[in-house]
């Protein structure tokens, strides 16, 4: 199965954030399954899962998360936690990779203490033939837009990635 990427639509990003600095945790919520935190999950063991991102600025844009609510990999991590969870980054990664056209793979720790504080590490593929200017950052930003996916597509997505693994 090709897959290409879907147009950027604008994305409401005052709703997002207060969505973000007022409500729960979203990756516990996932987690709890709160139905309003539908989500497709990529991959999952004891300690950490991993999902296709809510609002991909890439198509194959994931989050990998520990399940315990840490906040900071550097203060609540041993070495030994650290390296099985970039573990689960290099395998979901290699999986994303195999999945959709992928030029070069972002990896990034983002978040805020005032929401999203729940650590999780972003996995975004940057395609083919995207001009300098609009790569790194740019790429990532939901300012610029997000894609324009729908559930069906991203599910399918999800178990092809899956299947990669
Ligand atoms: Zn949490």
């Amino acid at each position: 199965m090709g897959y290409s990427q879907p147009a950027k639509v604008p994305f409401d990003i005052e709703q997002y954030a207060r969505r973000t600095l007022e409500g729960p945790c979203f990756v516990c919520a996932i987690l709890a399954g709160h139905p309003d935190d539908h989500h497709h999950h990529v991959y999952e063991d004891a300690d950490t899962f991993a999902f296709l991102s809510r609002y991909p600025t890439l198509l194959g844009h994931c989050l990998v998360a520990p399940k315990r609510h840490i906040e900071s990999w550097v203060d609540e991590l041993s070495e030994s936690e650290y390296l099985a969870l970039q573990r689960v980054v290099h395998d979901v990664a290699r999986a994303v990779a195999a999945t959709v056209p992928t030029e070069r793979m972002y990896s990034l720790s983002l978040g805020s203490q005032q929401g999203n504080a729940h650590l999780h590490w972003h996995i975004a593929p940057l395609p083919p033939g995207v001009p300098y200017r609009q790569q790194q950052f740019h790429a990532l930003m939901a300012e610029n837009g997000v894609l324009d996916v729908d559930d069906a597509s991203q599910a399918a997505l999800a178990k092809s990635i899956r299947s990669n693994l």
